[in-house]
């Protein structure tokens, strides 16, 4: 990471910016406005990644921002600039996402300085290992001249290269809920117990995994899969006695969401009632959809335009950093098309003309808040 901060910090070099790693090991690079003392925008992406990853996830989002400051040419904006490169986004080794953005939100507090890794450091400790000062946390947090968080980052799925289209502006970050089911029945021999006699754990489970695929393809824009299923006493000759399985449902309205689960819940011991087992579920995590900021989505979808292109408008079934920074500044995200909807594989991958469409896009963009009056009055304001 250290290695990743020099590269990038080398970079902004000839563009006169003044860079830093700050004391939650964010790389933030700074292009100063026109004149002194006016508020700033910040861009940027994280620079972390998962193990066995591609190339772009995270790290374009940075480079484009880079990128995006090269392009114009020493020419100073009403605003000034600030690039992100977000520290710890994935969650790898902690287990908890998004370390680096919540400290600029003021998130990152003693609770999540005392979470672990694997070998029983913790966060804490690796931010004094790498040389830095958990103490000056607190002034990682935004000040109140920030004009917003622009993200740019790779779609991860295949809707734009289904629509044969290079950029879409975010609208929202999908809400997500996640649960635990175990199905309850009685084990028994395989060979012995007589198809109508059976309280099998893991048919109930089956059928209930088909009802929850049908349930989220009746239903616009909602998603849920089971991925994970784990049967007890876990032998090809034993009828399952336990089936322990996972679902996770997104969904940009929170409304549909609960609606949906709520609705699994039930379906789940309607099932179980009828084929004699009991079912109980647990919560392990629900969490709110957040909308992007439609003035600067607007923009988005604008600037789209000006590329040549019709500006599609989605959700994001992912997390981001953005999801993070709405808490506390106006967010907005441009996701880029991702072959075969392929990432955090080595087959991950982006094409170059894409990469130039987003930039021409970013552009005009920064052009557009320059001049606009709306930005303008946030400017005036911040
Ligand atoms: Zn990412």
């Amino acid at each position: 990471m250290r290695d990743c901060h020099q590269e990038i910090a080398r970079w902004m070099e000839p563009l006169r910016a003044q860079v830093r790693v700050d004391a939650a090991g964010n790389f933030r690079g700074f292009y100063p406005a026109a004149r002194p003392n006016a508020p700033r925008l910040l861009i940027g992406s994280h620079l972390d990644t998962v193990p066995n990853a591609g190339a772009y996830d995270g790290i374009l989002g940075v480079v484009l921002a880079v990128s995006l400051l090269e392009e114009l040419h020493g020419r100073r904006l009403p605003f000034g600039i600030e690039v992100v490169g977000f520290s710890e986004e994935e969650g790898v080794r902690f287990g908890t996402p998004f370390i680096g953005s919540c400290a600029l939100v003021g998130r990152l507090d003693r609770e999540l300085l005392d979470v672990q890794d694997a070998q029983g450091i913790s966060v804490r400790k690796a931010i004094e290992e790498f040389g830095l000062n958990p103490e000056e946390i607190p002034q990682t947090e935004l000040e109140n001249d920030t004009l917003g968080y622009l993200e740019f980052h790779i779609e991860q799925g295949p809707v734009l290269e289904k629509l044969n289209l290079p950029l879409a502006a975010v609208e929202a970050i999908a809400g997500q809920s996640r649960l635990e089911f175990t199905f309850l029945g009685r084990g028994n021999h395989a060979g012995t117990t007589p198809m109508h006699l059976r309280r099998d754990a893991m048919a109930g489970a089956a059928q209930w995994i088909g009802t929850a695929e049908r349930v989220a393809q009746g239903v616009p824009g909602l998603i849920a899969t089971v991925g994970k299923i784990e049967a007890k006493p876990g032998a090809a000759n034993v009828i399952a006695a336990e089936a322990r399985l996972t679902l996770d449902v997104r969904h940009s309205s929170d409304e549909i969401r609960t609606r949906a689960v709520t609705d699994l819940i039930r379906q789940a011991q309607e099932i179980a009632i009828r084929r004699g087992l009991s079912v109980r579920e647990s919560t392990l995590l629900s969490q709110r959809a957040v909308a992007m900021d439609p003035f600067l989505t607007g923009e988005i979808e604008q600037a789209i335009l000006k590329t040549g292109y019709k500006p599609h408008r989605m959700v994001s079934g992912a997390g981001h950093d953005a999801m993070i920074l709405v808490e506390k500044v106006p967010t907005a995200m441009i996701f880029l098309r991702t072959p075969g909807g392929i990432s955090h594989d080595p087959a991950e991958s982006v094409a170059g003309e894409d990469i130039e469409k987003a930039i021409q896009c970013g552009l005009y963009l920064l052009d557009q808040l320059a001049s606009s009056p709306e930005f303008q009055e946030r400017i005036r304001r911040a």
